[in-house]
């Protein structure tokens, strides 16, 4: 049973500490996996102050915000501009991928386009990508080949500029299976592989689910015949949970999975089918995230 391994790195605290601890935790158990990092300036702080209303604040309160990012992290940006993180953690970033795994973009300013996809122009689009990918470029010394919108944000237009760049392929939403774009008719030639089961922040603290049968539930996400992608935090399981994540690890590994990166995933697949991708609300998620479009799969 295969199991596409993606870690989203969204701070300047997941990446100086969240990234060292997941890569002893994976080389622990021989695991590569694809690490997304956001390389520019880190306003998370003022995302999660924006999100401060009475929803948002039940749900930091019940996933212990507080622990779970640092309270630096969620003043960060708020009352002074965030430090870029591309420039002061280069080194921590090269590390990830020297360690063997995948490296890929996740956002130039990770909290902008959370809050601002939707009002974004096609040019504002491109540019934010742009100096991500410039910056990753260089912190690398090569192109990444993957990128993964920030937190599932990802429309049409966004998948028509990613176009334009050198990616070999993109995870940008939810869904079962990896695909082939089509906007506007016209398939894009970027497959998506999709995430295909729920995040901790999405989970824990609601319908009963807590630290202490939260893998239980996430083992009970794994599909033998289907695409598994799990999606996990730099700032969650590298930090607060990082055991929880350890022994998801051995229990799954017991159950005959074989965790990798996104890449590996996709080589099994040489001629993915056509899909689109929709937005729709999820439980736990504040708004809309993209997801592959199961009605248009099923015609
Ligand atoms: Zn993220």
């Amino acid at each position: 049973m295969n199991v596409g391994l993606r870690i989203d790195v969204d701070t300047w605290r997941g990446t100086r500490f969240g990234t060292p601890t997941l890569c002893d935790i994976l080389a622990r158990h021989g695991i590569r996996g694809t690490f997304y990092f956001s390389v520019g300036p880190d306003n998370m702080g003022r995302h999660l102050w924006r999100l401060l209303r009475p929803a948002f604040l039940w749900k930091m309160l019940r996933t212990r915000a507080g622990s779970l990012y640092g309270w630096d992290i969620i003043l960060r940006g708020t009352f002074w501009p965030g430090p870029e993180i591309g420039r002061g953690l280069a080194p921590q970033i090269r590390a990830v991928a020297d360690a063997g795994h995948e490296v890929g973009l996740h956002a130039w300013d990770h909290h902008k386009w959370q809050a601002a996809i939707d009002t974004m122009t096609a040019a504002q689009l491109h540019q934010e990508i742009k100096k991500g990918y410039n910056r990753l470029s260089d912190i690398l010394g090569h192109p990444p080949a993957t990128s993964a919108a920030p937190g599932w944000r990802c429309n049409e237009q966004t998948l028509l500029e990613k176009a334009e760049f050198n990616f070999t392929y993109n995870s940008d939403c939810r869904g079962r299976h990896i695909f082939m774009p089509v906007v506007n008719g016209v398939r894009l030639n970027q497959p998506q592989v999709p995430v295909t089961m729920p995040t901790y922040d999405e989970t824990v603290g609601q319908n009963g689910f807590t630290n202490d049968n939260y893998n239980d539930y996430m083992l009970k996400q794994l599909r033998p015949e289907g695409l598994n992608v799990l999606t996990i935090h730099a700032e969650a399981e590298g930090n607060v949970c990082r055991e929880m994540f350890e022994d998801y690890l051995k229990r799954a590994k017991a159950m005959g999975a074989r965790f990798m990166p996104l890449e590996d995933l996709l080589k099994m697949l040489p001629e993915p089918p056509e899909d689109r991708i929709i937005m729709r609300e999820i439980p736990g998620r504040e708004g809309w995230v993209a997801w592959q479009d199961p009605v248009f799969s099923a015609a």
